[in-house]
């Protein structure tokens, strides 16, 4: 022992020398060997990171007695688990937990979890009014060294035993620092995402529901566990991501109720197999947003608790009240280790990785009194139910005897109480038992019982595990985003890439075009060019030609001269040839040349020959057609003339008839005899054929008429009785028809009322429009109007026709009805 202290904390060793040893007594050796696993465990446990959850856990008052769960720090507090009684000598190393030991702290902190032991505080409570009278001569039962973390528990005036907790807190202890020691570590390992649980055990009226339940809505100061840890966990998460509901039951004669809705007073117990996680899928879940609401939950809770207590017939202090607390939080940027190696190439995968979720559970009961029901008779009880009523407690206690001598067999499914906590003891989450105690040497083998079931828990050992899952919903949605941004992305780049192409090809076109474009200009260009050279050289050749010529001939007019004078023929041939011979090729050249000029200019001549041949005949044609079409006009001219002499011949024989019919009527009645022999002898009088003096004529006649009927005399007639006699002076009028004075008459008479008459004034109107020479006077003299009444409204069909034919044949009256529209 003290090797182990002058090796480990020589610094530490005068405190805790001086403190721990007259204390200690006699089981040392027992001390020793469990510090030592302890510590050996503990530098296993150094690699872990640990500092994160290693909160200022059970105690902030002397250094000596910090724990720190797990902590390297624990390992310098000596006496670690050390209870002093000089009894207990089942001290063993390493309580049986999951996993514990070297197991553990070889491999990563997300498969075994940090080891943590159930710590372990005792509360006192003060002497009640009651106690203060009746023990007022005796001393408490239990006096505490909580600078020593110990509590003697007096056995009579001169023994007592000593025990060690993990903190004591007396009787003035505030609620606030019960709070922090006790639960605050575990609410923040809650945060952290482990489950932790936090429960009071002790004998009723020592104050459990004071500790752990107290609303505190009259004095601030007096609230209690419940209460104050859900005001950190509300400052600790952030409501937008993470969500905190809450279940309240109450667990009696092994059937659970729920506080928040009576009716449902039989919620099972659902275990994960797999994950080891104990739900309650039947109790009503209420999600908190605010203290607030949290506060009406528990008053709510309260009281049905007292409603359904009321019901039973029984006390709260015979059942467990259990608050569970489950905390779902979202873990934002959790990168591995990796992401910093290679950030860039790790961007996407880290994106991608799915955000992780940790569930937490806080757990804290409010356990059922533990005193023993010996007088279940007095308080209506059967012994069954007495057993039944304490079986959870009882179960609970066997567990933790079990785990506390590392036993293989937990007998945890032997109650409900035992499966719902199966995970606060020996388990995965980080637990927190505080035992109350009274004062009163009355209760003292209560008290005595309460710090034994305190001093077992110490020793069972937790494994502490986080409990994270990916969140893969919220992968895959992402997931899901990031596709479609991509698919969107790769369709822009292949529009993208489809107008390159088609600008490219387009491009490629038009530079093909360009070239090619190019490409018969310059041909063109060196064509001409060729072209030009071509003529050039041609007509140098000409001009050298004619030069050349030009020469020949003068030198041949000087041979001759001088062929005359002297003799140098030879020699003027001779100078004449050179220049031929000289260049035979290019006199090929030039003769095929003027060949071939020739020959164009013939063909030019002949094509010339033809052009003036073809304008000569097209001349011809031309004048023919210009006869041809005077003398058509003369054939229409004299057709038109013969047209004329018809009608004027047609009106003469009218008019002869008339007479003719005069004259027999003449000879028969004798009364107008002189009259129609005029008549008669006007019609019967011969006419000229020549249209030049036909006018003449006529008015001859008409002026002879007159003279020997009188105009007068013959309108009478077409008064006359008899059809005939009318009939005849209509005629002899229709024949006048063309003379002056005329026609008005006619024109006027045409609607005459008398049918018959009427019939051959329209008769008249329609021969008389016939010819184009009337049509002036008649449009003049309103005949168009008579014209157009009798093609409509005629009673004779013959006259309706003639008259329509008359007025459609000329051109004057179509032209006439045109204005007058
Ligand atoms: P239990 O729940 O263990 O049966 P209670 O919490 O009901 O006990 O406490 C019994 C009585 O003692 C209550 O009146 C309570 O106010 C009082 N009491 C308990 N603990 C304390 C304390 N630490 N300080 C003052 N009064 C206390
Ligand atoms: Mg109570």
């Amino acid at each position: 022992f003290f090797f182990f202290f002058f090796f480990f904390f020589p610094t530490f060793l005068p405190s805790q020398f001086s403190r721990t040893l007259p204390l200690t007594g006699i089981p040392l050796a027992a001390t020793v060997a469990f510090s030592l696993s302890d510590l050996s465990r503990c530098s296993h446990s150094l690699t872990l990171d640990l500092a994160a959850m290693a909160t200022s856990a059970f105690g902030t008052t002397t250094a000596t007695s910090n724990y720190r769960n797990g902590g390297a720090a624990n390992a310098r507090n000596l006496p670690k688990n050390s209870s002093v009684k000089s009894k207990t000598g089942v001290r063993k190393s390493a309580p049986g937990s999951l996993g514990g030991g070297g197991a553990a702290s070889s491999s990563s902190k997300d498969d075994a979890g940090v080891p943590g032991r159930v710590r372990v505080a005792v509360r006192l409570r003060p002497r009640n009014a009651e106690e203060m009278v009746a023990d007022a001569d005796f001393a408490d039962c239990v006096e505490l060294q909580p600078e020593l973390k110990r509590l003697k528990l007096r056995k009579n005036n001169w023994d007592s035993d000593t025990y060690e907790f993990d903190e004591v807190l007396t009787e003035f202890a505030s609620q606030k620092r019960v709070y922090e020691v006790v639960a605050k570590p575990v609410v923040e390992s809650v945060l952290d995402g482990y489950n932790g649980t936090v429960m009071a055990y002790g004998q009723t009226g020592t104050g459990k529901t004071y500790t752990v339940g107290q609303l505190g809505d009259e004095d601030m100061a007096a609230r209690g566990i419940m209460v104050r840890a859900m005001e950190d966990i509300l400052a600790g998460v952030s409501l937008e991501t993470d969500s905190i509901s809450v279940s309240y039951m109450q667990l009696y004669m092994e059937t659970i109720q729920d506080l928040l809705d009576p009716t449902n007073d039989n919620i099972s117990i659902v275990e994960d197999h797999k994950t080891g996680d104990v739900s309650l899928p039947g109790a009503t879940q209420v999600e908190i947003r605010d203290h607030h609401s949290f506060l009406e939950i528990l008053k709510l809770g309260e009281d049905h608790r007292f409603a359904a207590n009321t019901k039973l017939n029984t006390e709260s202090s015979r059942s467990h009240a259990i608050l569970m607390v489950n905390l779902r939080r979202f873990v934002k940027g959790k990168d591995s280790a990796v992401s910093s190696e290679n950030s860039s190439s790790l961007q996407t995968v880290k994106s991608l990785k799915p955000s992780v979720v940790r569930k937490a559970k806080l757990v804290v009961v409010d356990l059922a009194g533990s005193e023993r029901i010996h007088k279940s008779g007095s308080e209506g009880h059967t012994l069954e139910e007495a057993k039944s009523i304490n079986l959870s407690l009882s179960a609970l206690g066997k567990c933790i005897n079990a785990l506390a001598e590392n036993s293989p067999h937990i007998p945890v499914r032997d109650s409900k109480l035992t499966r719902l906590l199966r995970d606060s003891f020996g388990g995965t989450a980080r637990t927190s038992l505080v035992i109350t105690v009274g004062p009163s040497p009355r209760h003292r083998g209560e008290t005595a019982s309460t710090i034994m079931f305190g001093q077992r828990a110490m020793k069972v050992e937790n494994m502490l595990k986080l409990k994270e899952e990916f969140d893969y919903k919220s992968l895959s949605r992402r997931l899901d985003i990031q596709l479609d941004k991509l698919i969107a992305e790769h369709e822009r780049q292949q529009k993208i890439f489809e107008d390159e192409i088609e600008r490219l090809t387009a491009e490629a076109e038009r530079q093909l075009s360009d070239a090619e474009r190019n490409y018969v200009q310059a041909l063109e260009k060196e064509r001409s060019k060729y072209q030009k050279e071509y003529l050039e050289s041609i007509k140098k050749l000409e001009e050298k030609w004619i030069m050349n010529q030009r020469k020949s001939v003068n030198d041949e007019n000087k041979l001759r001269h001088k062929d005359v004078g002297s003799n140098v023929l030879p020699n003027a041939k001779e100078s004449k040839v050179a220049p031929m011979e000289e260049n035979p090729e290019m006199k090929k050249l030039l003769e095929k040349e003027t060949a071939h000029r020739k020959a164009v200019e013939e063909e030019v001549w002949t094509l010339k020959t033809q052009l003036a041949e073809s304008r000569r005949s097209e001349a011809l044609q031309s004048s023919e057609i210009v006869k041809l079409r005077k003398m058509l006009d003369d054939e229409a001219h004299q057709k038109e003339k013969l047209e004329m002499e018809i009608g004027k011949l047609q009106s003469h024989l009218l008019q002869l008839s008339v007479e003719a019919d005069e004259t027999r009527r003449q000879l028969d009645s004798g009364g107008s005899e002189e009259v129609l022999s005029g008549l008669d002898s006007l019609l019967h009088q011969p006419r000229q054929p020549q249209s030049d003096n036909s006018e003449t004529g006529d008015k001859e006649s008409v002026a002879k008429l007159f003279e020997q009927v009188g105009l007068h005399k013959i309108l009478s007639l077409l008064e006359a009785e008899d059809a005939d006699v009318r009939i005849h002076a209509v005629k002899v009028v229709a024949n006048l028809a063309a003379e002056d004075g005329a026609l008005p008459w006619i024109v006027q008479n045409a609607n005459n009322e008398a049918a018959s008459v009427r019939r051959h004034i329209e008769l008249a109107l329609c021969h008389l429009a016939q010819h184009e020479a009337n049509s002036r006077d008649m449009i003049n003299g309103g005949a168009v109007w008579e014209m157009v009444r009798i093609s409509r409204d005629c009673p004779r069909e013959d006259i309706r026709s003639l008259a329509h034919r008359t007025l459609t044949s000329s051109h004057s009256f179509q032209a006439e009805m045109r204005r007058l529209g």
